[in-house]
């Protein structure tokens, strides 16, 4: 079984940044920038903020994080995402989620100007996506997509089922698999029978957020298993799949911690250079 490696698949992408963005500063003489807005102390918030920012310092990206506390007016946060989209050091704008309740989660996203939406929550890449179009994608499914890529280049005619339908994992990932010509099943809370929908799949994507809810007999021998979910337990940090059991079928797999986690920061780091190469064109 392979056990796919989230730490090393993050630093061969971040060290392939790395060359990129020294290759831009001698081409344009400006790097690429990203800023975070961060809206009240809520800790894994404050951890995951400080771990882009090392990353993006890391790469040589320029990068900015603005601090509110969670009692800002929301017309005050949109007035920066609008000085923002009008600030030509800034190649990428990201809000951190979740917003206090006070806070339209919606329009948020929806002030960022697309061709700065890092996270590609934005309407308008959301459809690009799903037209098979140029467009930011969201962080973790981009980065599922290019673990499974690296374990088989030529997805082409294999059955995907993705597990969860959000906006955030499940969404993105069903267009992502659907573009390389997967045949794609997308699940959900009331899928009938989640086990025999499983056990036809040839890459299997989970982001439920239930604790091993995929077991080693819903997986078909050489299954390639994405294990996108975080869940705390008494015994530590464990994904949505049955990793001892599944490991045992699976031709691949992530592991939780180490396997999608990493990619994700990764990934948005990738696509501030990709937002910055667009707009230089
Ligand atoms: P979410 O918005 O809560 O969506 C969960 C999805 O799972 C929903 O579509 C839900 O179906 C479906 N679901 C719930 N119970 C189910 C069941 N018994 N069988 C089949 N599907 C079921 O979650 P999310 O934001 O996508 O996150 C999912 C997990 O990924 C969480 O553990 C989260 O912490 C983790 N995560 C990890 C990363 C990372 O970087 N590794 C990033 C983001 C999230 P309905 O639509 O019918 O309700």
């Amino acid at each position: 079984m392979i056990l796919i490696d989230g730490k090393k698949a993050a630093a061969e992408l971040r060290e392939q940044l790395k060359q990129e963005v020294a290759e831009l500063k001698t081409k344009y003489n400006k790097v690429p920038g990203l800023t975070v807005i961060l809206i009240g102390d809520m800790a894994p918030s404050q951890i995951y903020v400080r771990n882009k920012e090392k990353s993006a310092n890391e790469v040589g990206l320029k990068s900015e994080v603005i601090k509110y506390p969670d009692t800002v007016e929301e017309n005050t946060v949109l007035e920066k995402i609008k000085e923002l989209n009008n600030d030509e050091t800034v190649s990428g704008i990201l809000v951190q989620l979740p917003l206090p309740k006070h806070i339209d989660k919606q329009k948020v996203i929806e002030t960022i100007n697309p061709s700065k939406d890092v996270d590609g929550f934005h309407p308008m890449n959301v459809g690009n996506l799903s037209s098979g179009y140029e467009s930011s994608v969201p962080c973790t499914p981009l980065g599922c997509y290019l673990m499974i890529k690296k374990i088989e280049p030529n997805l082409s005619g294999k059955k995907a089922v993705v597990v969860g339908r959000s906006n955030l994992n499940g969404k993105p990932m069903t267009q992502l698999l659907l573009k390389e010509n997967c045949t794609v099943t997308i699940t959900h809370s009331r899928t009938k029978d989640l086990k025999a929908e499983c056990l036809e799949a040839d890459i299997i994507v989970a982001a439920v957020g239930i604790p091993e809810l995929v077991k080693g007999d819903w997986v078909k021998k050489d299954a390639i298993v994405i294990d996108v979910g975080i869940n705390k337990t008494e015994n530590g940090l464990v994904g949505d799949v049955a990793f001892d059991e599944v490991s045992k079928v699976a031709k691949a797999l992530t592991p939780v911690p180490g396997g999608v986690g990493p990619m994700t920061i990764a990934c948005l780091l990738k696509n501030t250079v990709e937002c910055f190469k667009r707009s230089q064109i």
